[in-house]
């Protein structure tokens, strides 16, 4: 089943507890906070359920799906997917990072390796696959918390002040077990069916009670979120902040008070060593990261068409340094771009005949990524100068008689009138200036770990044999002169 707009929209009026502004919310699809990104979620919902838009296909049991979910076989089904997920992620621009697309890649690749599953308690073995299923055939939208909250980092789980500051088991029973703590940093949580909890961190020994992973649903009792606050709740309008106004995903420091998880929701239990294969051992971080790759590819696509557009604006786009920072900016982007093109292009297929794409390229481009975003974003800002700042306090000013006028004779140029302008470079400043714009260089920073942990994985999947083979050859290739031996 692939869902439509309306029905993801009734699927999230439930009693969920969400705490925003001292006050809890009573219905996401009507909160000030929530609604725009509701929208734009339900309107994904509707271009994957339309079969013009090629996002339906059909499932290893026969069924109808949507694309987000399947598990790619060859390359030709790797780039199906991309471009399913691409068709969602210009929707977004890119910028909505956690949509639906992926954390069902990671579910993709748990329910394509059930041999690692299995080496955990008989009686969850099936769990992983089996609730894939669940979700692939309900089209549900999954969120994730896999990080333990940010206390003290210099201490293991276990060593923390108190026992259940990181989510962990409090207690094991007959039907299931009881989970008390926190985990960060629920992007899309407040608007999404179900949260997948798990640790990505490494876990040290004595961790075994935070060793888990399981889902559970938005409305579960005891679950709480305590979002961060909204950039789309106090804005005038669209128009003035286009970005903020719809694609405001949120970010919530999760809570879980005491909530109780049915065995058939737990995938792995207190075993350390599962909890980072189900990430590695499986396809799940490496189908995940190319969902991540490829909206992080439209993104930066529409940086630079709006680079364009304001350089050409401004007058200044036939300027020899202008094009030469517009090509620096199309470096980037191809840089990246061509980049998860070659992760796909040089995929392996894995025993289970899986389709997993290169991770020496994969990783490649998010080890860049926190350097590449921020340095696109300063040179868009280089480019568009103070104009991002003339502009009105809103569109209020270009419609009212009093102030018409004075928009229209002073904020314009060349080539583009005065509401064009305006429109592009409120735009532009959703994108470096906003406090949307702001945290989305956190999250491209972070989101898939901090810095030194993405380049770790870049480390960790170059192959540097065959690197070193070069070198090597180069080297066994000269000595020291023979006759200068002594
Ligand atoms: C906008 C946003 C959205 C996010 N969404 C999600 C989500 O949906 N789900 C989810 O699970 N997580 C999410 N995250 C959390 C994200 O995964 C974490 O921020 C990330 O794992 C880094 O952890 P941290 O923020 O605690 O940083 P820390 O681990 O505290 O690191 C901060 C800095 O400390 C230094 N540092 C710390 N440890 C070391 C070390 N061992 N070696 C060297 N330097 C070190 C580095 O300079 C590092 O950049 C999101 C984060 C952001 C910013």
């Amino acid at each position: 089943m692939v869902r439509t707009g309306n029905e993801y929209l009734e699927s999230i009026r439930d009693n969920r507890n969400i705490y925003i502004g001292g006050n809890r919310v009573d219905d996401v699809t009507t909160h000030p906070a929530f609604k725009g990104i509701t929208e734009t979620i339900a309107n994904l919902y509707d271009i994957a359920a339309d079969e013009n838009n090629n996002m339906i296909y059909k499932t290893e049991d026969g069924t109808l799906a949507n694309k987000i979910y399947m598990i790619p076989k060859n390359r030709e089904d790797l780039r199906d997917r991309r471009e399913a997920i691409k068709t969602w992620s210009d929707t977004t621009y890119g910028f909505v990072g956690r949509s639906p697309d992926h954390v069902a890649s990671f579910f993709a690749g748990f329910a394509s390796s059930p041999e690692v599953f299995e080496r955990g308690l008989p009686k969850l073995k099936d769990n992983a696959a089996n609730f894939y299923k669940f979700a692939r055939d309900n089209d549900l939208y999954l969120s994730y918390v896999i990080i333990p909250p940010q206390i003290d980092r210099g201490k293991a789980s276990h060593e923390q002040e108190e026992k259940f500051l990181a989510t962990g088991v409090y207690e094991e029973r007959e039907d299931g077990i009881v989970i008390r703590g926190s985990q960060m940093l629920g992007t899309g949580a407040a608007v999404s069916n179900y949260l997948f909890v798990s640790c990505i961190t490494p876990l040290r020994p004595g961790d075994e009670d935070y060793a888990v992973s399981f889902v559970v649903p938005m409305d579960a009792v005891g679950l709480k979120l305590y979002p961060r606050p909204s950039y789309a709740a106090d804005k005038p309008s669209i128009f003035d902040y286009p970005l903020s106004t719809r694609f405001d995903e949120s970010d919530a420091l999760v809570v879980f008070d005491d909530v109780f998880i049915p065995w058939e929701h737990v995938f792995i239990y207190k075993d350390i060593d599962l909890v980072r294969a189900q990430f590695h051992e499986t396809p799940a971080h490496k189908l995940g990261n190319s969902q991540a790759q490829t909206r992080f590819t439209s993104k930066l696509k529409f940086v630079i068409g709006l680079a364009k557009k304001i350089t050409a604006a401004n007058g200044i786009d036939k300027i020899p340094a202008v094009q030469e920072k517009l090509g620096e900016l199309a470096s980037l982007a191809a840089t990246a771009e061509g980049l998860l093109l070659a992760s796909e292009y040089e995929c392996t297929i894995d025993k289970n005949g899986t389709a997993v794409p290169n991770p020496r390229f994969l990783y490649g481009a998010m080890g860049l990524q926190n350097e590449l975003y921020p340095k696109v974003i300063s040179i868009f800002r280089e480019l568009v100068g103070g104009g991002v700042l003339q502009v009105p306090s809103s569109f209020e000013e270009l419609v009212n008689p009093e102030t018409r006028d004075d928009m229209q004779r002073y904020i314009r140029s060349a080539t583009v009138r005065s509401e064009e302008k305006v429109q592009l470079f409120k735009l532009a400043w959703d994108v470096i200036g906003s406090e949307f714009g702001g945290r989305h260089q956190q999250y491209e920073m972070f989101y898939a770990g901090a810095p030194f942990v993405a380049k770790g994985f870049s480390y960790r999947n170059y192959r540097y044999e065959e690197a070193e083979a070069l070198a090597a050859k180069c080297l066994n290739g000269y000595s020291i002169p023979k006759d200068c031996l002594v």
